[in-house]
C-alpha cells in the first residue's frame, strides 16, 4: 500500500512527464550543442567560451579554465538563485547542484529565467532542463526537496561534504538563496558545523534593497552572529504569512543581487579583485553600503564558537604579522581607482542613512529603509532678523 507521500511523488513525475511531452511536440527540444572537452581561447564566432578566456588576455583572471574544476551548490533556485545558476552555467563552471521544493508558478513571471511553459514543474528539474541545454559542459545535480526537514537536512549534509566534482570531495561554495529564515539557519548551520565556506543574498519584502554576504565559518559574521535582512526573533514564520498578501519583487533588484552574488563568487574561486564580505543594494537610493562583519563572540551558534577559536588558533600560527602589514600595502598599491578594500561606513553613517521602518508583519525588518530627504534649503537657512539687507552687509564687511 502507498503512502500519500509516495503517490504525491508519483503525481508528480507523471506531471512533469507531461510537460516534457508537451515541450517536445511543441519544438520546445531544442539541439543541444556538443560538449567541449578543453577550454580554448581561439576567438571564432562557434567558440562559446571565447569572451571567458579573452579574462586572461585582458590580464583579469590567471587562469580562467580553472572554473571548470569548481563545484557551487545554490539552494533556492527562485527570482535570485535561478539567474544565479545560470549565470554560473555560462560562465563554465564545473559542477552546480541545485536544491528547491518549490514549483515554477506564472506567479514567477515578472521575474527572470523560468518560463511560462515551465509552469507546474519542479524549479530544479525545469532549471536543469534549461541550463543544460545552454551548457552541456557542466555537471548538474538537483535536489528536489526542502533543506528544512531533519531527513532532507542530513541529506544535504552529506550531499554539500562529498558531491563535489570528484565524487566524494566537499562543494566548493554553497550560495544561499532562499527566501526564508529557516532555510538560512539550516544552511549556516550545516557550513558552522562543516567549516563550509557560503554566501548569503537576500531581497527585502518591498522589492527595493538587497544584499549579499561572505560567510568564512570563523573569520567572519555568521547568519546567527548578525542576520543581515531578516531581523526575525524565533518565531514561527507561517505565522507571518497573511492570506492574499505576498511580498513585493522586481526582477531588476533580484537581477542586481545575483549579478553581485556571482561576480564575487568569481573572484572568489577564480582569485582576482578584493570579495566583498558583505555589500548591499538600495535601490530607491542607488546606495551600496560595504562593508566587513567579524564573528560575534558571543554568538549563539556553537559550532561558529567552536570555528572562531580554530580560526584564531590557525592565525596565531602565522608565521609573522609583518608579511600580513606588506600584503595589505601592495593591495593598497595595486589599487589604482581608489577603490576601499573595506570601506569605512560607520555604524552612525549607516543610522543616518536610515528612515522609518515600512509596516511589515511582527517579527520582520527590512535591511535598509529610505534615508530621510534631506531638504536642500534648510542648510542655506538663515536666523530670523529684523536687520535690513544693508544692515546685514554693512556688519559682513566689519568682520
Ligand atoms: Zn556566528
Amino acid at each position: 500500500m502507498s503512502t500519500v507521500e509516495e503517490l504525491k511523488l508519483r503525481v508528480r513525475e507523471l506531471e512533469n512527464e507531461l510537460i516534457r511531452c508537451r515541450q517536445k511536440c511543441s519544438g520546445a527540444e531544442q539541439p543541444v550543442r556538443e560538449k567541449i572537452h578543453t577550454m580554448s581561447s581561439e576567438v571564432v564566432d562557434s567558440n562559446p567560451y571565447s569572451r571567458l578566456m579573452a579574462l586572461k588576455r585582458m590580464g583579469i583572471v590567471q587562469d580562467y579554465e580553472k572554473i571548470r574544476s569548481y563545484t557551487v551548490a545554490v539552494v533556492g533556485v527562485g527570482g535570485v538563485g535561478s539567474v544565479t545558476a545560470e549565470m554560473l552555467t555560462r560562465c563554465g563552471i564545473g559542477k552546480l547542484l541545485l536544491f528547491d521544493y518549490d514549483r515554477v508558478e506564472l506567479a514567477n513571471m515578472n521575474r527572470l529565467f523560468f518560463q511560462p511553459h515551465q509552469a507546474g514543474m519542479s524549479k530544479v528539474e525545469a532549471a536543469e532542463h534549461t541550463l543544460r541545454n545552454i551548457n552541456p559542459d557542466v555537471t548538474f545535480e538537483t535536489h528536489d526537496y526542502n533543506i528544512t526537514t531533519l531527513d532532507n537536512f542530513n541529506h544535504f549534509m552529506e550531499r554539500i561534504s562529498h558531491g563535489g566534482l570528484e565524487e566524494g570531495s566537499p562543494v566548493d561554495l554553497i550560495l544561499s538563496c532562499v527566501d526564508n529564515f529557516e532555510a538560512r539557519i539550516a544552511i549556516n548551520t550545516a557550513c558552522n558545523e562543516l567549516g563550509q565556506v557560503w554566501m548569503e543574498s537576500g531581497v527585502s519584502e518591498n522589492a527595493v534593497s538587497g544584499h549579499i554576504q561572505l560567510i568564512i565559518p570563523g573569520e567572519t559574521a555568521c547568519f546567527s552572529c548578525a542576520p543581515p535582512l531578516v531581523v526575525a526573533a524565533n518565531i514561527d514564520e507561517k505565522t507571518l504569512k497573511r492570506e492574499g498578501v505576498c511580498a513585493a519583487s522586481l526582477p531588476t533588484t533580484m537581477g542586481v543581487v545575483a549579478g553581485i552574488l556571482v561576480q564575487n563568487v568569481l573572484k572568489y574561486l577564480l582569485k582576482f579583485g578584493v570579495v566583498s564580505h558583505y555589500l548591499g543594494y538600495n535601490a530607491m537610493q542607488d546606495f551600496f553600503p560595504k562593508m566587513s562583519m567579524r564573528p560575534n563572540p558571543h554568538c549563539d551558534h556553537s559550532h561558529c564558537r567552536r570555528q572562531q577559536d580554530e580560526y584564531q588558533r590557525r592565525e596565531a600560527e602565522q608565521p609573522r604579522e609583518e608579511v600580513v602589514e606588506v600584503e595589505e600595502e601592495v593591495v593598497h598599491e595595486e589599487n589604482d581607482w581608489g577603490i576601499e578594500v573595506v570601506s569605512e561606513v560607520t555604524e552612525e553613517e549607516l543610522k543616518e542613512s536610515s528612515g522609518p521602518v515600512p509596516d511589515l508583519p511582527e517579527g520582520i525588518t527590512v535591511a535598509y529603509t529610505l534615508p530621510a530627504q534631506k531638504d536642500s534649503a534648510e542648510g542655506a537657512m538663515v536666523q530670523e532678523t529684523d536687520e535690513s539687507l544693508e544692515e546685514l552687509m554693512a556688519r559682513m564687511k566689519q568682520i
